[in-house]
């Protein structure tokens, strides 16, 4: 079947050559990517989600922190600092910090296994293609990397008001931010599409 591709720079139509294995196809006209077919299997992509999820499950049962302070030690989770800011009168911050760092990452990994664990089989997902939809525009609100940022630059000015040990989850967090844009590199919209036109056969 040809299929035809538009460039997003400059509206150009092409028809799309047959796919290579790990190359970059341009626009003709502006040199823009069209779009990068990479090698990476089903599989492998399977495996990121999978790491993926444990990551997201260890990140939300280990303390995220530690502050020591006149010999008091406080502990707080992923969840605690949430709600730490609600208490605080920051209910929606609070909520936004949930939904970009727990919900939206737990939402991509789940619905992405479901739909490869699918593919991979040959099978067509129920609401495949509304979830894939789905995905795509949610990736730019999964926020793995702000959290971090934030998460340490409160870490490092803490640390000068009393003791911060930084617990598992943030390593765990910082894992899984990896592992994210890891399967992020390896989904991409082209090669979501390309596997599904291979499972039709
Ligand atoms: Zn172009």
């Amino acid at each position: 079947m040809t299929s035809l591709i538009v460039c997003h720079a400059c509206d150009l139509v092409h028809r799309r050559g047959a796919i290579q294995a790990d190359s970059r196809v341009r626009c003709t006209r502006c040199r823009a990517e069209l779009y990068r077919t990479n090698s990476a299997s089903i599989d492998t992509a399977i495996a990121l989600a999978i790491t993926a999820s444990v990551l997201l499950l260890l990140s939300n049962l280990y303390p995220l922190v530690a502050f020591q302070l006149n010999g008091t030690t406080r502990v707080t989770t992923l969840f605690g600092a949430a709600l730490g800011l609600y208490d605080q009168g920051y209910g929606l911050i609070g909520a936004i910090v949930l939904i970009t760092t727990v919900f939206i990452p737990l939402f991509q990994i789940a619905s992405l296994l479901y739909v490869l664990i699918a593919l991979r089989d040959r099978r067509r997902a129920v609401r495949q293609n509304e979830l894939f939809r789905t995905l795509s525009r949610l990736r730019p609100w999964a926020l793995p990397e702000v959290f971090m940022l934030g998460a340490l630059v409160a870490v490092v000015k803490l640390s000068a008001l009393a003791q911060v040990i930084p617990g598992i989850s943030l390593f765990c967090y910082a894992a899984l931010m990896l592992t994210l844009a890891g399967l992020t590199s390896v989904t991409p919209t082209e090669q979501f599409w390309a596997w599904v036109e291979g499972s039709k056969t």
